[in-house]
């Protein structure tokens, strides 16, 4: 697979990163629930060594309920704030808004501690793209009015969001792209769509994607979705999804295309039920190596 990220594009998008992570005293890693691994670049946790972190696990709507209580578990057991959210539900927000005042508390004390009562906590949003960024941050905007800073040491033209708690959001997130060096994250990141359909080869990865499902013990997910027998192999849940939708080409060759649009707009929007793609034991073993 063989994805273009152009090394001078890498550059600027991780300086202006950097240059933003000096203003803000929290950090808001935003994760997708489904593919907590894939979908952090492993340079964040360098970038932001010295900030305090609460991670988001976006889209928990999508992922499998006992798994988001797993992954939530495994951050707190770091000693990480963590909590999980669905950026399009705007009733949540009352449970974000908390969860980052709930993580800025030390700052808070420490500012206290030195006689600075009412000091600004700020705070910012980084992720890889997909994960929902940009719908959580204008779910906030719709509620607050963000306002101008002219704080000292804040580059004229960025727009911070008040919160509740006395917290500034600046609102444009800090984007990293992911790790692409490991099939099996290039893979995680194409099934969610994290990656570009264009850049990929569909059908291929549509194979992968129901190989991953009888992995997981979730085939039945998609057997039943499209009432089809499961068949010996992965290809044949294809040949058979084909088969009942009548996807064939002109010259009645199998329409696998078809079959990867359909199954992975079905999957993305949770129409295959919620669905975890990575395990904490899985972060367990990748550490270890
Ligand atoms: P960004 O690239 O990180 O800014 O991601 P976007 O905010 O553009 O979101 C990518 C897609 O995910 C959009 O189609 C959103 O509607 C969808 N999305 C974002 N957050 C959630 C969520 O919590 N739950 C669900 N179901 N979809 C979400």
């Amino acid at each position: 697979m063989n994805i273009n990220w152009y090394p001078g594009h890498m550059k600027k998008t991780k300086d202006l990163l950097q240059e933003n992570i000096k203003l803000v005293n929290i950090v808001i890693e935003v994760i997708d629930a489904r593919i907590p691994i894939s979908s952090k670049n492993p340079d964040f946790d360098k970038l932001f060594r010295d900030k305090k972190r609460l991670i988001v696990l976006n889209k928990y709507d999508l992922a499998d309920p006992n798994m988001n209580k797993l992954w939530e578990d495994y951050y707190r057991k770091k000693g990480w704030s963590v909590v999980l959210y669905n950026s399009t539900n705007n009733k949540e927000l009352k449970k974000l808004e908390e969860a980052i005042a709930d993580a800025s508390k030390e700052i808070v004390e420490r500012y206290k501690k030195r006689g600075l009562l009412n000091k600004t906590i700020k705070a910012m949003i980084v992720g890889i793209p997909n994960v929902g960024k940009s719908t959580l941050i204008n779910s906030l905007c719709k509620r607050k009015s963000a306002k101008t800073g002219n704080m000292p040491g804040i580059t004229k033209g960025k727009q911070w969001i008040h919160l509740s708690g006395n917290i500034d959001l600046l609102d444009t997130p800090g984007i990293l792209w992911p790790k692409f060096d490991d099939e099996k994250g290039a893979l995680n990141l194409s099934f969610t769509g994290a990656i570009k359909d264009d850049v990929l080869i569909l059908e291929e990865v549509s194979l992968k994607f129901v190989e991953k499902m009888i992995e997981l013990g979730r085939i039945n997910s998609v057997t039943e979705k499209y009432g089809i027998e499961r068949g010996d192999t992965a290809l044949d849940i294809l040949d058979n999804i084909a088969e009942k939708k009548g996807f064939f080409l002109p010259n009645k060759d199998t329409d696998y295309l078809r079959v990867a649009n359909l199954l992975f707009n079905d999957f993305r929007a949770g129409k295959l039920g919620r669905i975890t793609l990575e395990s904490p034991d899985n972060a367990n073993n990748a550490n270890k190596n």
